[in-house]
Formats: C-alpha cells, structure tokens, sequence
C-alpha cells in the first residue's frame, strides 16, 4: 500500500489489532520514506460462489434487492430491509466460512424475512425453493403457520410469567 503522502511504496507495521470482534484488522503503518504514519484496514472478504463457479464478494444491497422485489406491495420500509441485509451478512460470517454458494445466501435470508412479513417471505421461498405445484404452497403454509403459532404461544407465555 503506497504511502498517502509521499506515494512511497514501502512501509513499516507498527500496530495491528482486531476490530469489529475480529473480522478486521486495523494497522498502523509508517512510511519508510518520509516517515509519516497512515492506518490501514483490512476485512475478510466473505466470498459468494454462484452456480456458474465464479465467486464475487457477498453484498448487503444485492440482499436487499433481492428481497426488495418479494416484498412489493407489503408494509416494509427500508430500514427494515437493510437491517435485515444485515443479520444475514452476520449470520453467515458467523459460521466462519470464508465462501458460501449463492442458493445458501438466500436460505439464509429465509428465517430473517420470515420474521419481517409472512407474504413477502412465501413470495421469497417460492423462487428459492423452486416450488413447482400448489401442494409445496400449502406444505410451505402449513410450516409458516406452525411456526407463527409457536411464537404467539411462547410470547403469551413471556406475558403470563
Ligand atoms: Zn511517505
């Protein structure tokens, strides 16, 4: 990395710590040349593997598009569809896996969007799941309705405690 005053292409380490509960590096380096000191970062870069074999860096806003379109129509902003770019960014980084195959992001965006609005995430799970007939719909339903029930119960518990 050149040297932000002098384009001097040499320089020295001096610090270096973890950030970010270890997925940067801060560094601090100084130039061997005019012996100013600039910081550096560096991020592990989560890889996303497509099924044609090429891999391109994962991203929040293709996250947020992708779930943009599910969620045409339903009452979902997008500080809501941001934040849950995010918590699927943290739930992949979070396996410690350096590379993930796209059809896995988007199982990962499944529970998430789940949460946020049931419409939009049948509209989601559709496509992910290449349903094919009415009956994956109705298994699909039956699943989401399982699970809203589950939640209801445990929040009504919550309450009586
Ligand atoms: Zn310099």
């Amino acid at each position: 990395m050149r040297c932000p005053f002098c384009r001097h292409a040499d320089s020295r380490v001096v610090d270096s710590r973890e950030v970010d509960e270890g997925q940067a590096i801060r560094r601090r380096r100084s130039c061997s040349a005019c012996g100013r000191r600039f910081t550096t970062s560096e991020t592990m870069v989560l890889a996303v593997v497509k099924r044609s074999g090429v891999t391109e860096q994962f991203s929040r806003d293709k996250v947020v598009r992708g779930v943009r379109r599910a969620c045409q129509g339903r009452p979902v902003d997008d500080d809501a569809l941001q934040k849950l770019a995010q918590q699927v960014e943290e739930s992949i980084r979070a396996t410690g896996v350096a590379e993930i195959p796209s059809h896995e992001v988007g199982l990962a965006i499944l529970g998430p969007l789940r949460e946020l609005d049931a419409v939009a995430y049948l509209r989601f799970a559709s496509v992910y799941r290449s349903f094919s007939s009415i009956e994956d719909f109705e298994a699909e339903i039956k699943n989401l309705r399982e699970a809203i029930a589950e939640s209801e119960s445990s929040a009504q518990q919550d309450h009586s405690d």
